[in-house]
């Protein structure tokens, strides 16, 4: 009797209802693959930039100090981005004065005829 009642109680249970182990095992890992998947998500949504660029590290490197201050500034503090074909403008604030930066992540050049600057790697990449 004592063997049954142990049993009982073991039995796996949702809501005070029996279910199978092979259920209730079905039903943890479809709620830990939901967690997981939440936590990437949440991860991503923090992170404004994703993916891959090409970048010139030198012209990155030369725009990061604001022009304000003249203190070093970080790419985790990324605001925005703007993307010109494989370019990118990074509209980075400074956690000292609250400047924005906008550094590039290629050289522009001035043979543009209009208004707006071209980044070098859409030029090298469009003439081949
Ligand atoms: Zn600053």
């Amino acid at each position: 009797m004592a063997e049954r009642q142990q049993r009982w109680l073991s039995q796996p249970r949702k809501k005070e209802q029996f279910i199978t182990a092979k259920r209730k095992q079905w039903r943890d890992n479809c709620l830990g693959s939901v967690k997981k998947r939440r936590a990437l998500e949440k991860a991503y949504s923090r992170q404004l930039v994703v993916g891959r660029r090409a970048v010139e590290i030198g012209t990155i490197a030369q725009h990061l100090r604001c022009l304000k201050c003249d203190l070093p500034i970080f790419l985790e503090n990324i605001e925005k981005e703007t993307r010109i074909g494989l370019a990118s403008e990074f509209h980075v604030r400074c956690k000292n004065c609250n400047n924005i930066v906008q550094v590039p992540t290629s050289k522009t050049t001035t043979k543009s005829t209009k208004n707006y600057p071209v980044y070098d790697v859409n030029l090298k990449t469009a003439l081949g």
